[in-house]
């Protein structure tokens, strides 16, 4: 399953950190999630909660899930705006030469331990 590997890569990169900075343990994990990831969030947080008692750091780790809108920007006048894909008009100038700011991220941005 999709999700569980995220879920799976998710504590390797904190159970990674966590021993980097000599931390006992994991409170929380700062997820961002962009609406054009594919992730089902539902699902990587139940896969997140099946697995995080794998390991001793993140026995007691929340994950808390950031979502992150799409947005893009044309390219032709620089006016950015949120869109639903990659492919949207831009509401200035009518062109369709947009490209992606953000919205298909997914990355642990911050981890908050003991
Ligand atoms: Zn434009």
């Amino acid at each position: 399953m999709h999700e569980l590997s995220i879920a799976m890569e998710i504590l390797e990169i904190v159970e990674r950190e966590a021993r980097n900075h000599g931390a006992g343990g994991v409170r929380s994990i700062l997820l961002k999630v962009g609406d054009l990831s594919g992730v089902e969030i539902s699902s990587l947080t139940y896969c997140f909660e099946a697995i995080r008692g794998e390991k001793e750091v993140t026995r007691d780790a929340d994950l808390i899930v950031d979502r992150v809108a799409v947005r893009v920007r044309c390219r032709p006048c620089g006016e950015s705006f949120p869109g639903h894909g990659p492919l949207v008009r831009c509401p200035a100038c009518g062109g369709l030469d947009t490209e992606l700011l953000e919205g298909d991220e997914l990355n642990v941005v911050e981890i908050e331990v003991e």
